[in-house]
């Protein structure tokens, strides 16, 4: 199979948060970033009554010429029906970091982390659709409502995509309509390997395990001292045991 070859666009003002270089860096056998990722502005104001941007307004001033197989254009504005992501004509994909970053944050996930949990998502999107991204008006059947920290959460309620931002998995389900799609065992399984990698930084899975154990964390600090205090001991005594 060949990568899937994706165009990122940075649309409008980004979150100081989102580090651009680690998308770019991330090392995938699934999809390839296709070049840099430019940054553009937003040449227009929201039009839908909730001061969201509807599908209309952005697929006027998104990036229409790009040399991926499709683009997935960042924003942080508000989207038709206050979904994260949309999917747009000729294969583009708008993702937004409204309310998302902030919940993101919250728990301590990296914003890029939900870009790569998207990238995959499409990626295998993209492959079982023949290399096209369905539009949204489209009717699919590749995401389900109920939250399992799938890449394919629908994540109605939007707090739950924190589920799928940190060690996503593929559910059986889904890893069977892909199969069906005759997506090769071999790339199923890579997939699953590099998913496992978007994941909390180690000090915040620490900081969580403190906050969910907080006696067994004591405990365990207790023990770690009390070790660490003989073993002390037992160094000092050799030392000043070469001494006359
Ligand atoms: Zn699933």
């Amino acid at each position: 199979m060949t990568n899937v070859n994706i165009t990122l666009a940075a649309v409008g003002h980004m979150p100081m948060q989102f580090n651009k270089a680690k998308i770019q860096k991330w090392p995938s056998g699934i999809f390839e970033v296709s070049g840099d990722i430019n940054t553009y502005t937003l040449p227009t104001d929201s039009d839908g009554p909730s001061w969201e941007f509807t599908d209309k307004n952005l697929e006027r001033v998104l990036p229409n010429d790009f040399e991926g197989e499709f683009l997935i254009a960042i924003v942080n504005v508000p989207l038709e029906l206050n979904w994260y992501s949309r999917r747009l004509s000729n294969n583009r994909i708008v993702f937004s970091f409204h309310e998302v970053k902030d919940i993101l944050i919250r728990e301590n996930i990296p914003l890029e982390n939900v870009i790569l949990r998207l990238m995959y998502a499409y990626s295998l999107v993209f492959l079982e659709n023949n290399r096209s991204i369905p539009l949204a008006t489209e009717r699919t059947n590749f995401t389900h409502d109920e939250t399992r920290g799938c890449l394919f959460d629908m994540n109605g309620i939007k707090s739950d995509i924190v589920e799928s931002c940190d060690k996503p998995i593929i559910c059986s389900p889904c890893e069977d309509r892909i199969l069906k799609a005759r997506i090769s065992v071999e790339n199923i399984k890579k997939t699953k390997k590099e998913i496992s990698k978007i994941k909390k930084q180690t000090f915040y899975k620490i900081l969580k395990f403190i906050q969910i154990y907080p006696i067994l964390s004591i405990l365990v600090s207790a023990i770690f001292a009390i070790v660490l205090g003989v073993l002390s001991s037992l160094i000092a005594t050799g030392i000043l045991s070469k001494f006359p």
